[in-house]
Order: structure tokens, then sequence, then C-alpha cells
């Protein structure tokens, strides 16, 4: 059987390096001909990415997805909406692969949306295949489509041949998925990185499922992802959807759910099967902005320990090895356990 890995089974060795400050580096990359500062996109989750989170995105130039459980005339009012309010060039957003979903591509598209995400558990489909010509068809190259989740080179491949220009990789990693205790299937997102990244195909790799730290991202990057994609890094910020809640002892926190868990199930379809994602609390954590901006000196940080300007050069430059789980222990801020 083959060894896979993980980000925390893994560490970048530092290289010399000849860069005096973060700002001489570079950490930009492209969806198509849509250039973003920041390589980080929010999740298409109803508790992550709806227009607030998106027009924040915007500010610093990275990119939210608008979840797509709502109606098609709703989200696309927040497509409109997030259109006056920035200027309109970069709104990406979210729609199934059955159902609605062609009259809600169409609306959205009509409505200033620029990139269409379809977002699925399981992306390596005959359905994919059928959805992503008919996108393709219709649209040609003045939309952008993402697509996913895969979490092999042959499906990376198979859904880049189908028309995808770029795909979500990682299944079951995700910090409310089940998938893996459900179903037995999944491969840890570090690997199906690596494994993608060896594809011949121009489609862009985006990592998504299990990111917790900047420190992953640049490992993400390093590994050959273009982007990475997140959920719970980003929630529990004032541009989620979703009210505060108090505790007892007036603490505040916000909701963060799986969109396969019971509780999104129910609210979205009136009923559950079984689910694949749970539902949580998680500290209220004040303004996204904040975090954003940690992501971006962290990951600027990541490239300067490797001595890289850009991403390609980081890619290029990274000498991964694996640490052992004492090494992990010490990679952490071990004085915070200790008694
Ligand atoms: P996180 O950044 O580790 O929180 O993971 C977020 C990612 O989990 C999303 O971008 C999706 O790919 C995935 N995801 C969202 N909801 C579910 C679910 O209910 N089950 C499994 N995976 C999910």
């Amino acid at each position: 059987m083959k060894q896979t890995y993980s980000f925390d089974d893994v560490l970048l060795v530092p290289k010399q390096s000849n860069i005096k400050s973060r700002s001489e580096i570079d950490i930009s990359s492209d969806l198509g001909k849509n250039n973003f500062r920041l390589p980080v996109i929010a999740s298409p989750m109803d508790t992550i990415s709806g227009a607030a989170m998106a027009i924040e995105m915007v500010h610093h130039d990275a990119l939210a997805v608008i979840h797509r459980y709502n109606t098609p005339t709703a989200q696309s009012e927040m497509i409109s909406y997030i259109r006056d309010v920035t200027r309109g060039e970069k709104i990406a957003a979210a729609i199934g692969m059955s159902g609605d979903f062609w009259d809600r591509a169409e609306s959205l598209v009509k409505a200033g949306t620029n990139i269409l995400c379809i977002d699925v558990a399981h992306g390596h489909h005959t359905m994919m295949e059928a959805c992503l010509k008919k996108l393709k068809d219709k649209f040609a190259s003045s939309v952008h489509l993402m697509a996913g989740n895969v979490a092999t080179l042959e499906a990376f491949e198979a859904l880049s041949e189908w028309g995808a220009d770029s795909i979500r990789v990682g299944i079951g990693g995700g910090s409310i998925c089940s998938t893996r205790i459900v179903t037995g299937h999944g491969v840890p997102t570090f690997q199906s990185i690596l494994e993608c990244s060896k594809t011949s195909y121009d489609t862009k790799i985006i990592a998504d499922g299990g990111i917790k730290t900047s420190g992953d991202m640049v490992k993400a990057l390093a590994a050959g992802a273009d982007f990475v994609m997140v959920g719970s890094m980003l929630a529990g910020t004032d541009e989620t959807p979703g009210k505060i809640m108090e505790g007892s002892k007036s603490e505040k926190y916000k909701e963060y759910r799986g969109m396969a868990s019971k509780e999104a199930q129910r609210d979205w379809r009136g009923k559950s099967s079984t689910p694949e994602g749970v539902a949580a609390v998680v500290p209220y954590k004040g303004s996204v902005k904040d975090i954003l901006k940690d992501i971006d000196g962290g990951i600027r940080s990541g490239l300067s320990y490797t001595g890289a300007r850009n991403i390609k050069e980081l890619q290029s430059r990274a000498h991964f090895i694996l640490q052992s789980s004492a090494a992990q222990l010490e990679s952490n801020t071990h004085i915070l356990w200790r008694k």
C-alpha cells in the first residue's frame, strides 16, 4: 500500500535567502485572466461566503465564492450587490450539477459572475463531465470554470479534459468533514496536491480542506497549489453570515458547519440524509481583515525562508522533509502544554 502524507507530516527546509523585506515578495496568483494579490479563496459555505465576505476578500485582492444554498434569484441579487459595491471584475459563485443548475448558472452570469464554481463533494463523475461541457459550450472563455472536488491525478486530468479551468483538490480533509469516517474514502489533502501537481494540463490547483495555518498554506503552495481555499480559518468573523451567539460567561461564538451536516441539509432541503459533515461553534474573531493580514504576512515570511520571490520559485526551490511524531510536538508552541 502506498504511504501518503498530510500537512503535519512534512516541513520545508530553510534555504539561503537574499530577500531583505517581505515587500520584495510577490505572492500573487491567477485564475485565467483574473490576477489576485493574495492566493486565498473563501469556501462556498453558508457560514463563510456571503456578500460581506466577498466584498472584504476583494478589498484584499483575494476571492470568496458565494455559496449556492439559496434560490438562484437570492444568489444573483447578492452578485449584483457585490458588483455595485466593488468594481465587479472578479466575482465567483457556486452552482451544483443537477436540479436548477442551468438556470442558476445563466442567472448568475447575467448578474455579473465571471467565475462559476461547480461545487460538489465527488467531482470525478459523469454528471460533472456533462455539466462542464455544457457550460464551456455556452460561455467559452468568458467565464472561468472552477470545479471539484477531486483527490487524484486521474480525476484532475479528467476534469481538465472536460473543460475545468481550475480544480479544487482535497476530499475528506475539511475541519467540519466526516466523509472519511462515514464512507472510508479520501486522500490527505497535501498528498492530493503533490499528485495533481504532476499534471501536464495548465489547469489551476486549488488546495481545499484541512488548511489550519499560514504554514499549511505555504506547504500547499510549495507542493504545487496555485491557490488555497479555506473555511475554518475565516470562520467566526464579522464578515461570515450568521449571528454572534453569547455563552454563559459572555464569551462570543459563531456557527461554522459542513454543508453536508444534518443542520445544513435540514435548512436547505427541509430534510436530512446520512450526514457527511458536522456543525460546530467557533469563537467569535472580529473582522476578517486582521486574519487576512496575518495570512498575507505568514505566506510572505514562508517564501523568504525558502529564499523564493514568488510562488513559482517557491515550488522549484521547495525541499520537503518528513517529521517524526517527536518533531511534530516540537513544531508546535509546546510551552502551552507544559504543566
Ligand atoms: P476547512 O478549511 O478545513 O474548514 O475545510 C473547508 C472545506 O471543507 C470546504 O471548502 C469544502 O471542500 C469542505 N466541506 C464543506 N462542507 C463539507 C461537509 O459537510 N462535508 C465534507 N466536506 C465539506
